[in-house]
This record gives structure tokens, C-alpha cells and sequence, in this order.
């Protein structure tokens, strides 16, 4: 019979952990009682030992589930035979007593004050061999006259917590205190409410060396407050002086022998009372057996129920698939790196040249501007030389040689190795936040930050070794570049095209600001009206000393047109010098002179630095591809595997894969079948078991 309480508590257990549902409850035993009747030196006679927190202010916070787990003596063995344990903290086995009711003392005051009681229950499992197998709660006492600092509400929040605990089909452990009255016991009085039969409430008489044995017999008789299951008297904790070494269970033995033994005329054998801490355990176990053996054909049912809704929800939802939070990773890996294979494959050595050449054009724009068209005059000097067909290159004026060599020269030095590289690793970091900010990232955010990292270490990691290298390897254009006819005309077709490109961007930025300031007229207007202004400044610097009138026809003008107008108009009026130039040049890449071939290269610089950055490209990209790319796509996959999932615990891999909430639904529902089949196993290997047992356990 031992066995099966052992066994029901193991099932109430693992049911308590598939949800607090009411039906799915086996009883257990719920202590209640008022402060100071005496509850905690109950507790503590039963499981031998002082663990309770104890001081002035109330203490127990939070409920205490506590289940006593009888182990067999172990003769000889070294090995401490009682322990506690508290399986949500993960602190192992507790051998010291002390410690567990510091432990205990520390959840309690971890309750922040503005709480004063929590509804969630500390779990505390004993075992000894000097406990029998019994599951007890612990509530706070009920508080009977409230303190400064224990405030109104306080009392109703222990109320409602207890009330919620005395339900069905838990037993109820009244305790009162003999010393008073008991139609003053809140214990019994919110028993009588749940329980108005008494059919499952036991009543604890404490401090039965508090009254005379005459008072003390008419209280256990039970004639005043009938109870089913009987009344227990106790003493626990004796007046007088307690040794050091005792423990709770020698010193309400002592007590008890004491008082019991020195009234025999009315605790004997001969009376039907039951007194004493051994009567109270061996009536509580029996208690606790009989009702959970009641509710065990009731629990069959609903755990029977309950299984079959999680089975064919598991069937619905999920067609019986199970998942678990290693395959979830693994799929989440493998997803990630085809992904990132998927996405590499713009990074192709065509597609990386194509963009270190549009780097580069910018560049040759820029260089070409500063040098060439700065100087309107010269510019069209230029241009009238190419179109003359009597200038031979050879004759032309040493300066414009210079130019072209100061623009080569601009170009390779420009930093290309650096500016390069950056580009490219700009693009693979924008790839790797992008891959990092989309599903299924966005569960597993810490994730998606070390993924971001470490692709980023990488990176930083090959950054300098690559534009060294690269540098290195553009250096002989920094001194000669060859150029054939074919290297040349398919840079002077480039340049053409980036020409054009550029010109119609032009075009469309101005016709932008017509359509803003409303016309080609009012823009005529506004740009000759800035253009007086510029003169009048002009001269205005010329001549230093100005009277006042001066800054008032200023004011004047910025009320005429507001400051973005006029914004606008210097705007245009770069943008259309800069179109007169680029049509200019256009007309010149076009004309025979360059078509001739690179001999003409003085007098068509576009054409010469377009094939000079092609040329630069074409290098920069091979060593960008073996020195940075080849690198990254070798080395991300391989950090993917060993940084993000090989250095997680199997703690962590669950809690990675329930950070999606698709899988923890899948998860838990999962884990509900297999327990409550598990359960279900358990009550159905019971129920053959009790068949065989003679005679069925008696009804109470
Ligand atoms: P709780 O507040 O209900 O947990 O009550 P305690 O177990 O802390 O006991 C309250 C007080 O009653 C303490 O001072 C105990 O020493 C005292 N007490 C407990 N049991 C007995 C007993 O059997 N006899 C006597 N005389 N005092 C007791």
C-alpha cells in the first residue's frame, strides 16, 4: 500500500508540471492556520526537522509545495540519508537543514513587498528515511488582527490564496491552537465554508500542554465541531527549555510523553483519541492514500481526456510531426547557409569588376572636373585642338602631356586598394545585416547579433591584408601603363556612355528645379536675378567701407525670393556649365581625333583614364576575390557552425528553438501528449496493480 501513495505522488507530480488545471489535480494534504497556533513546529515534528522560516514579520510568502519522499535506511552508508532539493533552482541535494530554511527565508523575502504574498509556490521535495511519503502545502497564516504594517488588503490575499488551495479534492490540515477557542479558529472557519461536512478536513489541536487534560479530551472528542476524519492532538514544541542538540522531532516526542504519558486516564489506549505526532503521520498518510486512491479512477479520466484532445490536436495541428529543438537548429543552420550560398552568388568576379569600375568612374568624374574643366578657357582650348586636323599629338604643348600624367597619376594613387576593399566589404556587411534582420532572426535576436558579429570579425579580419595587396598589385600602373588600340577604343565607348549617363542626370536634376521654381522663365529670372546679386557682392568686397543702406537693399532681396529659390538657381547654373562642358566633351570623344587610337591620348583624356580604370578594375577584382571573398565564403559557414550552435549547451538549444513561437506551440504540445502518456501508463499499470491487491483499500 506504501507503494501506491509513492506512486501517486510521483503521478501528482508530473501532473503539476503539465498544467495547474484543476482536473487534473490528485490530492494533496494543505495546511491552514492562524500565526502563532503553531503550524510551522507541526510541519517541522512531521519532517523531524527545523526548516521553516521563522521571525516577527510574516514570513511565508509564497505557498510551500512540499513532498516527503520516504527512502530506505542505509546502514553503514556514508552518503547523508535526508536531503532536500529544490528542482526549480537546480542547487542539487541540500544535506543541511539550515540551509534549506535559509533558502527558503530567501524566496520568501525575494517577494517584493508591494506583493506581500505570491501566488506561485516554492517546490521543496525531502527525502529521508525517517519521513513517510506525503505531499504537504504550506500556506501563509491567516493574520487575524491587522498590524501598521500589515495592511487590510494583506489579509484578504492570504484569504483568497488559501481559499484557492482548500478546494477538492485537497485534504485539509486544520490547525488550532488548544489555548483557543476553537469557534475562533479562522482555520476551521474556512474549512466549515469549502467543507461544511467536515468529509475532508483533519483538525491539529497544538499546545496541548497549554490546558488542562480534562479540556484537552473534550476538544479531541470533537463533540463541538463534529469533523469526519477526527481531530489530532499534539505537542510540539513543549515550554520549558529545549536542548541544543534535539531535534523537532525528539523535542515533540519528549513533549508528548510527557503530557500524553503523564494522562493516561484520558490519552490512553482506552481512549478513542488520537494524540501524538506518530498518530498524526500515520493518519495523514492513511488520509492521503485513501482519497488519492478515490480520485484515481476520476483522474484516469480526465488525464484519458486530456490525452486524447493533445493526441488529435497533435494529429490537427501538426500531422503527428515531431520536432525537437536540436532538428529545429539544424534546420535553421542548414536554411541560413543556403541562404547566404543564394546570395554570394552576386558576388560573382563579373559583378564585383562591373562595380569597383563605377568606383572608379566617379573617380576619373572627379579628377576630370578638377583638373580639366576648372578652367573654362582651357577647356575649350582643349576642345578646339581636337578638332583641328592640322595639330599633330607629337606638337602638342608640353602642358597638356603634364595634365594627362597628373590625371593618370591622381587616379592610381587615389587609394584604389583601400577604396576598393571598403566596397566590398560595405556590400558583404549590408548582405550578412540583411540575412541577420530577416526571418527567422527575428526570434532569436542574440542570435542574429553574434551571427553579425562574427561575419563582421571576419571581415575586419581580411580588410587590411586585402587592400595591401591590392594596392601592391595596381602599383606598376602608378608608373607606366600600356595601352593598345583595342584597350582603347573600348574605353573611349565606356567613356561615351558614361557621358551620356551623365548628361541626362544633369538634364534631369534641371528640369527638376524648373519644375520646382514653375517654368523655364521664372528660373531664367531667378538665376539672373542671383547673378546681380553676386555682382553687386562682388563689388561690395571691392570696396570695404559701405554705409547702412547697403544692408537694408540685402534684406530686400531675401524677401523677394525665399532661400531655397535661390538655392535653386546657383544649382542650375552649375548644372547647366557643367552640361555645356559635358556636351562639349561628348562631341569630342566622338570626333575622328579620338577615334584615332591611343596615340591621341593627350587630347582625349576620358578615353585614356576610362581604359586606365578598366585596366584597375580588372586587378583589383582577382584580388578582392582571392584575398577577401574567397575567404568570407569559406570561413562564414564554418563560424556558423562552430560560434553559433556548436558552443551552445543543450539548455541553450532549447531555449533558442522556443524563441520562435510557431515551435514552442509545437514543442509544448508535443511535450503534453508524452507526458500525459506517460501518466497515463503510470495509472493504468496502478489500476492492474491494485486488481491483483487483496482486499481493495477501505473506504474511509
Ligand atoms: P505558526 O506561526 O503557526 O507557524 O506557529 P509556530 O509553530 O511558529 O509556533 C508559535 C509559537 O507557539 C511558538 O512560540 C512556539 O514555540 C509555540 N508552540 C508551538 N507548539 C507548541 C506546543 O506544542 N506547546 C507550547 N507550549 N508552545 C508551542
Amino acid at each position: 500500500l506504501m507503494h501506491l501513495t509513492r506512486k501517486l505522488i510521483e503521478i501528482r507530480t508530473m501532473l503539476l508540471s503539465i498544467d495547474q488545471n484543476d482536473a487534473l489535480k490528485l490530492p494533496s494534504i494543505v495546511v491552514i492556520g492562524s500565526q502563532s497556533s503553531g503550524k510551522s513546529s507541526v510541519l517541522e515534528a512531521i519532517v523531524g526537522h527545523e526548516f521553516l522560516p521563522k521571525g516577527n514579520n510574516m514570513v511565508t510568502r509564497r505557498p510551500i509545495e512540499l513532498t516527503l519522499i520516504h527512502t530506505p535506511a542505509k546502514s553503514g552508508s556514508l552518503e547523508p540519508q535526508e536531503y532536500g532539493e529544490f528542482p526549480a533552482l537546480g542547487l542539487g541535494r541540500i544535506t543541511s537543514f539550515e540551509q534549506i530554511q535559509k533558502t527558503l527565508t530567501d524566496l520568501n523575502l525575494a517577494v517584493p513587498a508591494s506583493e506581500c504574498v505570491s501566488n506561485d509556490p516554492i517546490d521543496l521535495r525531502i527525502y529521508s528515511p525517517h519521513v513517510p511519503d506525503l505531499t504537504m502545502i504550506d500556506l501563509p497564516g491567516y493574520i487575524q488582527i491587522s498590524s501598521m504594517d500589515q495592511p487590510e488588503t494583506l489579509k484578504d490575499k492570504i484569504a483568497s490564496l488559501c481559499e484557492r488551495y482548500i478546494r477538492e479534492p485537497n485534504i485539509i490540515l486544520a490547525v488550532c491552537s488548544a489555548d483557543v477557542d476553537l469557534a475562533n479558529s479562522p482555520a476551521l472557519r474556512a474549512s466549515r465554508k469549502v467543507d461544511p461536512l467536515g468529509l475532508r478536513t483533519i483538525g491539529v489541536i497544538t499546545k496541548m500542554d497549554l490546558v488542562e487534560p480534562e479540556q484537552g479530551a473534550t476538544i479531541l472528542s470533537g463533540n463541538r465541531y463534529p469533523l469526519h476524519l477526527g481531530y489530532v492532538g499534539v505537542v510540539c514544541k513543549p515550554s520549558g527549555k529545549k536542548s541544543k542538540r534535539e531535534t523537532s522531532a525528539e523535542v515533540a516526542k519528549r513533549g508528548e510523553d510527557d503530557y500524553f504519558g503523564s494522562h493516561k486516564e484520558y490519552f490512553g489506549k482506552s481512549s478513542s483519541l488520537m494524540v501524538g505526532t506518530t498518530t498524526l503521520r500515520q493518519r495523514l498518510m492513511q488520509v492521503l492514500e485513501s482519497s488519492m486512491a478515490s480520485s484515481l479512477h476520476g483522474i484516469t479520466n480526465a488525464v484519458q481526456l486530456e490525452l486524447e484532445e493533445a493526441t488529435y490536436q497533435f494529429k490537427v495541428q501538426y500531422n503527428d510531426r515531431r520536432v525537437t529543438a536540436e532538428s529545429y537548429v539544424a534546420e535553421t543552420v542548414d536554411a541560413l547557409k543556403a541562404r547566404f550560398r543564394d546570395y554570394t552568388s552576386q558576388f560573382t568576379r563579373a559583378q564585383l569588376r562591373s562595380k569597383l569600375k563605377e568606383m572608379l568612374n566617379d573617380k576619373v568624374m572627379d579628377i576630370m572636373e578638377q583638373l580639366y574643366w576648372s578652367d573654362e578657357g582651357k577647356a575649350k582650348e582643349l576642345v578646339s585642338l581636337c578638332a583641328d586636323a592640322k595639330v599633330k599629338p607629337e606638337n602638342v604643348e608640353p602642358y597638356w602631356r603634364y595634365k594627362l600624367e597628373a590625371a593618370s597619376s591622381l587616379l592610381t594613387k587615389s587609394g584604389i586598394g583601400r577604396d576598393s576593399t571598403l566596397l566590398v566589404a560595405d556590400g558583404l556587411r549590408a548582405l550578412i545585416d540583411s540575412i541577420a534582420a530577416g526571418e527567422p532572426f527575428t526570434y532569436h535576436p542574440r542570435a542574429g547579433e553574434r551571427l553579425i558579429e562574427f561575419a563582421h570579425a571576419i571581415l575586419r579580419d581580411r580588410i587590411g591584408i586585402t587592400s595591401d595587396q591590392v594596392e601592391n598589385c595596381i602599383k606598376p600602373f602608378k608608373y607606366e601603363i600600356e595601352m593598345d588600340d583595342r584597350e582603347w577604343e573600348i574605353g573611349r565607348g565606356k567613356s561615351i556612355e558614361v557621358f551620356q549617363r551623365e548628361i541626362s542626370n544633369c538634364e534631369g536634376k534641371l528640369k527638376e528645379i524648373r519644375q520646382r521654381v514653375g517654368g523655364s522663365r521664372r528660373l531664367n529670372n531667378l538665376i539672373g536675378y542671383v547673378k546681380t546679386i553676386e555682382e553687386k557682392e562682388m563689388a561690395k568686397k571691392a570696396t570695404p567701407q559701405i554705409d547702412d543702406s547697403a544692408s537694408s537693399s540685402d534684406d530686400e532681396i531675401s524677401y523677394r525670393y525665399s532661400p531655397a529659390q535661390m538655392l535653386d538657381a546657383r544649382h542650375a547654373m552649375l548644372y547647366s556649365d557643367r552640361l555645356t562642358i559635358l556636351k562639349l566633351r561628348l562631341a569630342a570623344l566622338k570626333s575622328k581625333r579620338c577615334k584615332a587610337g591611343p596615340a591621341n591620348d593627350v587630347l582625349c583624356p576620358e578615353a585614356f583614364l576610362d581604359a586606365v580604370a578598366d585596366k584597375l578594375a580588372y586587378t583589383a577584382s582577382m584580388f578582392i576575390n582571392i584575398e577577401l571573398l574567397d575567404h568570407f565564403f569559406y570561413q562564414f559557414p564554418r563560424e556558423i557552425d562552430s560560434r553559433l550552435i556548436y558552443d551552445l549547451d543543450r539548455e541553450e538549444i532549447t531555449q533558442f528553438a522556443r524563441e520562435n513561437p510557431s515551435i514552442r506551440r509545437h514543442l509544448d504540445l508535443q511535450e503534453r501528449k508524452d507526458k500525459l502518456e506517460e501518466v497515463m501508463k503510470q495509472l493504468n499499470s496502478l489500476a492492474s496493480l491494485r486488481k491483483d491487491a487483496q482486499p481493495p483499500p477501505r473506504r474511509q
